[in-house]
């Protein structure tokens, strides 16, 4: 197939511009799809425009100045047979007042709105017309473009790879006659050159026929490459771990609880997993307070027990120091020894720890991103642990997995992911999944109430106190600069320290010294401070069940997933537990939307749902930055039928028709895209 370079019409400048958009061949010349579409097949009156409307509009400039105030721009009024309406361009060049002269005639495209003299259009687009001259046949698409490229160009472009030959099916055409779906070559025409006769609507909402067809596609592509992806690893040596006939017997023993039934399922698939001579690569969902933890020492004990090292990494220091604790308490009666590394330990200390760990003297190492710096050296690193596996890079989990020839991989999260995605973009991990809250747990009630009523909730939380409970008072979160965040922390502390003198009460924020942060968490796990006014830096992981009342300050700042993280600090002992969450009024409609959901509901399978629609998955699964290419035209909720087609498709294609797969993950995933799942 000719190559673009070849293609006279492509300028080398173009050719990088397109690069830029991740265009590299023909393929992806032709799935490069509208963003949307302007309706040039119409021209209408002035006189009948209506606000919010997207139209053209044809007449001639009457008057055309430049203004100054209240800031520079280029004003001109444009006629036709029925009326006036104002053009007002805030940048222009010289050679756009001249086009926009007293006396040109234009049709002009745009958003039509009310401004205070008439309508009103805002850097529209325009191009000089004859009188007379028919309107477009078609609706015009417009493309998503990068600086320097215009839509001019690349429709050309692409009007050209329509001709290059390069519609043809891969796969069998009677797929997608039994899923009621058009050819490949239609579904492109219908998008690039839409009818006359299309529904704009559907177009745009991009639920016609033709785009149906093309999010499958696209699908079927991600569904092959994870598979593949799964197979390739699976295909890997790893060392088999028999299942522990001593640790995990002991240390369950030991323990002051009995696993959940879900605990116990899920220890099961997991050591399953470390039974098998591949590496293991499950991820391991569990609500807030599900008891994750438990788990993974389990885990990592079956490692030890067959002479290999396991590593737990997570990603604050606070949660790490809590997980080194807690292993202590239960492993050091076992006689296990477990390595601490932080980046914020002493130097002769960390030597200590590398040395423990480089020699095998640790069989368990615990600690924050420290653990995949060059430095450290594992003895026999069999199992990679990775707590709140959310909170790290695709790129810092694969260091971890690097300093093992091939370790086993559990990665934890407490944010639940709906099926449609665990089945899309974790459909190369196998997920166990822990359904159930350890018993005696009540249910946190959550409470709203406008910050005009702070002093009530003052009275609340010293009535807890001095019942000999523990509460949380989180400062609110200043996105926009660390010195603030600090600043409000610092003063919310002062003030509260003020109206509960009777009361002792505990600092925590992200600038204290390692050393400080864990003297003021030991003392409220213990009991010696009643109040802890915290920053977010509680948000992952802290378990302190004594803890039964939390105030959130500015409680509309925050995301669904943190809120729902930090509420789950509490509601971890037997005793009835409160969130409140204070609010500012006026709250803006997202704002009162997150509160609402985190109000009605305790669940967070139910939270990370509506968090899911609300942010869709890029956001959500913060994948958007880490290199796994995100679907573009499929929508998980809208498409979940097609989902679950592809992903059926998928599996008998990779048995069946490996050459189709080929062909089909060629034309899908250009070069840019390659797959850096871990
Ligand atoms: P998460 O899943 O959020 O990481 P943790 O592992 O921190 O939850 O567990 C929360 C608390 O519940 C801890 O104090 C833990 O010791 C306790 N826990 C875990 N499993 C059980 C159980 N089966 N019964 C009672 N308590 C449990
Ligand atoms: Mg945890």
């Amino acid at each position: 197939m000719i190559t673009l370079a070849e293609h006279r019409g492509i300028t080398k400048p173009v050719l990088a511009r397109l690069q830029k958009l991740g265009i590299f061949d023909v393929q992806s010349l032709l799935l490069h799809l509208p963003l949307r579409y302007i309706d040039e097949t119409r021209i209408t009156p002035i006189h009948d425009l209506r606000s919010g409307d997207q139209v053209q509009v044809e007449g001639e400039i009457v008057h055309a100045e430049v203004q100054y105030r209240p800031r520079k721009a280029l004003i001109c009024r444009l006629e036709d047979a029925s009326g006036q309406l104002s053009l007002r361009f805030l940048h222009f060049y010289p050679s756009q007042i001249a086009a926009l002269k007293v006396g040109s005639r234009l049709r002009v495209f745009g958003e039509v709105r009310g401004g205070f003299f008439g309508w009103e259009m805002v850097h529209p687009q325009y191009r000089a017309v004859r009188a007379q001259e028919p309107v477009v046949e078609t609706l015009t698409p417009f493309y998503p473009t990068t600086a320097g490229l215009s839509q001019a160009t690349l429709r050309k472009c692409i009007a050209w790879a329509l001709q290059q030959n390069a519609l043809a099916e891969i796969l069998p055409a009677a797929i997608y006659e039994k899923l009621g779906l058009p050819s490949f070559a239609d579904s492109l025409l219908a998008l690039h050159h839409p009818s006359p006769e299309t529904n704009l609507q559907s177009l745009q909402d991009r639920d016609s026929a033709a785009w149906r067809r093309l999010a499958f596609d696209e699908l079927l592509a991600q569904q092959l490459s994870m598979r593949r992806h799964y197979a390739r690893r699976r295909s890997l040596g790893a060392a088999a771990f028999k299942v522990s006939k001593q640790l995990v017997p002991a240390l369950l023993q030991s323990l002051p609880f009995a696993l959940t039934a879900a605990q116990i399922r899920v220890v099961a698939e997991i050591s399953r997993d470390l039974a098998q001579a591949h590496p293991m690569q499950r991820l391991l969902q569990g609500d807030v307070g599900s008891g994750k933890t438990i788990v993974a020492t389990l885990a990592a004990l079956q490692a030890l027990e067959n002479g290999w090292q396991a590593a737990i990494m997570a990603p604050t220091e606070i949660l790490a120091e809590q997980h080194y604790r807690k292993m202590q308490g239960w492993l050091a009666p076992l006689g296990i020894e477990i390595a601490w590394l932080s980046g914020s330990q002493g130097k002769k200390e960390r030597i200590a720890s590398l040395e423990q760990v480089a020699s095998g003297a640790a069989k368990l190492v615990v600690g924050t991103h420290a653990l995949f710096q060059e430095q450290v050296q594992f003895a026999k690193l069999g199992l990679a642990i990775v707590d709140e596996q959310h909170r790290f890079g695709v790129h810092q989990r694969l260091a971890l997995r690097q300093k093992g020839t091939q370790p086993h991989q559990l990665m934890m999260s407490a944010t639940p992911i709906p099926r449609t995605l665990s089945m899309s973009y974790y459909a190369d991990l196998d997920v166990s999944v822990i359904d159930e809250l350890p018993p005696g747990r009540s249910p946190v009630a959550t409470k709203l109430v406008s910050d005009a009523r702070r002093d009530e909730v003052l009275i609340r939380v010293r009535v807890s106190c001095q019942q000999g409970r523990q509460a949380y008072w989180v400062c609110p979160l200043i996105e926009e600069s660390e010195a603030l965040q600090l600043q409000t922390a610092l003063d919310t502390y002062a003030l509260l320290l003020a109206s509960f003198p009777e009361l002792r009460v505990g600092l925590l924020h992200g600038r204290m010294k390692p050393k400080e942060k864990q003297a003021v968490m030991a003392a409220f796990t213990a009991g010696e401070v009643q109040l802890l006014v915290a920053t977010t830096v509680i948000e992952v992981g802290v378990d302190v069940p004594n803890a039964s009342l939390m105030v959130i300050e500015h409680a509309e700042r925050m995301g669904l997933s943190q809120l729902h993280q930090l509420r789950g600090r509490v509601g971890r002992g037997s005793e009835k537990s409160a969130c409140i969450l204070l609010y500012q009024n006026p709250l803006s409609k997202s704002a009162r939307a997150r509160l609402k959901i985190i109000y009605e509901s305790n669940d967070g399978f139910e939270v990370a749902k509506a968090d899911l629609a609300l942010r869709g998955p890029g956001e959500f699964l913060g994948i958007r930055q880490s290199g796994v290419p995100m679907l573009k035209i499929a929508d998980l909720e809208r498409d979940a039928a097609l989902l679950k087609a592809a992903s059926g498709l998928a599996d008998k294609l990779l048995q069946e028709n490996p050459q189709a797969v080929e062909q089909h993950l060629q034309r899908w995933l250009s070069q840019s895209q390659e797959l850096v799942k871990v």
